[in-house]
């Protein structure tokens, strides 16, 4: 059977309710409430989502502290959880094309782009921090002979983990692989309208041997069950990815409740700069297309401001307008199409709002920026273009997480650079020059978690990704994500 017809063959695949995953089983919510959720693919219910209660946020946290107390996990060796953790990734391995094909019905991300980025990541994820577990050492530190000072790298406990509806499994796994590597137990919430998957990876971290009660999900609302985490006295360390708005209110929370090490990953307005000497135009327009396009704009490092040398400004939206029109927007679970669904209708009608606002305040609007395909009941639009974008427009400053790309052109590097770190934001960015020097100075002066230099997007396990300025505070992948989970202890002895 050809992949496309596998996946065909999965996507009516009914989903029974879904209940909470609690202290290792399938729990009801105190209040029996639920929440639809909406396929973008087409419009109708998939199914139902237990709605939680701050009890039942309570009983996982509970179940969460029990666990590490008891050490199972916690105190477990570390070529035990190695094992655990490995084979959580042959499993999500052994399950990809299912857990790809549900997470599209989901949220709507085409089925190419969910194969590689969703179930193949959270697998390479799990692999490489159940790799790092059995290599990482404390230390002794450079003291005097009369004294000896061990620095030991502890679990923290119970970890809360709220993640938003774009990636969630990707995501997911970058939150849960370090935190359960270095023996936490977690408490982690879905975006209401990407939970499927993440439930999903709750069942297979059972069965590949995790002890009850280290990994819990509830599903539920932001405003109940993501505050009631984020203000619970017993969760010592929140990590979060979404939006600016909700990242604000996690860190009130922990004010407000036990001073929780709260670590943020959130939204960008990514500056993509092409000289006039970039290497190749042609490969630069494709590849920024693909770098704001894909996932219909729904990812954090997203390249939605283009900046362009203005002696190849025309050239370079020819270009890429020409590439945006060539994209097919449609069906997310056909592997020929290049752009999925809008993950809900308030996402679209919040992306159409940015389309007449972008023409309004004057912006020039080249292809795109309708929704298609109404008649199919699903969330799609046409990826746009706009020239003649101005700092002074929507387009140029606020986060659309949409598929709206903003042209800008400049004069000078200066005034690229002065132009690129015009923006609270400082996630990620890209270069595209053969000038060496000029590439090194530009890495140096964008302020952002990440510069490409003549691409964008694509990097793996092995780099940090973490915001500067208004982006966020501490980092996912790579060995650097383990400070978040883990804590300190000197232990200084007098010999
Ligand atoms: P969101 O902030 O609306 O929601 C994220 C999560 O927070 C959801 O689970 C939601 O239920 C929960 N939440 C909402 N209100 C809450 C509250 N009052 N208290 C606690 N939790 C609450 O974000 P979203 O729309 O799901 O995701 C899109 C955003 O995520 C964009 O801004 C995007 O840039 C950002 N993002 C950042 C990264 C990164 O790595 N920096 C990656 C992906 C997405």
């Amino acid at each position: 059977m050809n992949q496309q017809s596998a996946i065909d063959g999965l996507r009516r695949a009914e989903i029974p309710s879904q209940a909470l995953f609690i202290n290792g089983r399938w729990q009801q919510g105190e209040t029996g409430e639920t929440i639809e959720a909406i396929s973008p693919v087409d419009g109708k219910v998939l199914t139902t989502l237990a709605r939680a209660s701050r009890g039942d946020v309570d009983r996982a946290v509970r179940a969460g502290r029990a666990a590490f107390e008891a050490g199972h996990w916690s105190r477990m060796p570390p070529a035990g959880r190695k094992k655990v953790l490995l084979r959580i990734a042959e499993i999500i391995e052994a399950r990809a094309l299912e857990l790809a094909v549900l997470g599209v019905r989901d949220n709507g991300t085409e089925i190419g782009m969910a194969l590689r980025a969703e179930p193949g990541s959270a697998a390479a994820t799990f692999r490489y921090y159940a790799e790092a577990i059995d290599k990482i050492y404390g230390e002794i530190a450079p003291t005097a002979d009369t004294v000896l000072g061990l620095v030991h790298r502890e679990a923290v406990g119970v970890v809360g983990a709220i993640v938003p509806w774009n990636m969630p499994l990707m995501i997911g796994a970058w939150k849960l692989a370090p935190a359960l590597a270095m023996g936490n137990s977690v408490v982690l919430k879905p975006a209401e309208a990407a939970s499927l998957t993440l439930l999903q990876l709750a069942e297979i971290c059972a069965e590949a041997g995790l002890p009850d009660g280290v990994l819990n999900v509830v599903t539920g609302s932001g405003s109940v069950v993501g505050e009631a985490i984020a203000t619970h006295m017993d969760v010592d360390v929140l990590v979060f990815t979404g939006s600016n708005a909700v990242g604000r209110r996690l860190l009130e929370y922990s004010a407000r409740s036990n001073l929780k090490r709260v670590y943020l990953e959130l939204g960008g307005k990514s500056p993509n700069v092409v000289f006039a000497d970039a290497p190749d135009l042609a490969r630069a327009a494709t590849v920024s297309a693909n770098g704001i396009f894909r996932n219909s704009g729904q990812v954090c490092v997203a390249g939605s401001r283009l900046l362009v040398e203005r002696s190849v400004h025309d050239e370079m939206v020819e270009r890429i307008a020409g590439v945006a029109s060539a994209m097919t927007v449609g069906d997310p679970l056909r592997l020929d199409s290049d752009i999925g669904a809008i993950s809900s209708a308030g996402q679209l009608a919040g992306n159409l709002g940015y389309v007449e606002r972008a023409e309004s305040e004057g912006g020039r609007r080249v292809v795109g920026g309708e929704r298609i395909l109404a008649e199919t009941g699903g969330f799609y639009m046409r990826p746009a273009v706009f020239d003649g974008v101005t700092q002074e427009m929507t387009l140029a400053r606020e986060e659309v997480f949409g598929p709206l790309l903003a042209v800008i052109p400049f004069d000078s590097e200066e005034e690229a650079v002065r132009i690129a770190n015009a923006t609270e934001y400082g996630l990620a960015s890209a270069v595209w020059t053969a000038n060496l020097s000029r590439a090194h100075r530009m890495v140096r002066a964008i302020r952002a978690g990440i510069v490409h230099v003549n691409t964008y997007g694509g990097s793996d396990l092995t780099v940090p990704l973490g915001g500067h300025k208004q982006s966020g505070n501490g980092h996912d992948k790579s060995l650097h994500a383990l400070e978040k989970y883990t804590a300190l202890k000197t232990a200084w002895f007098q010999l």
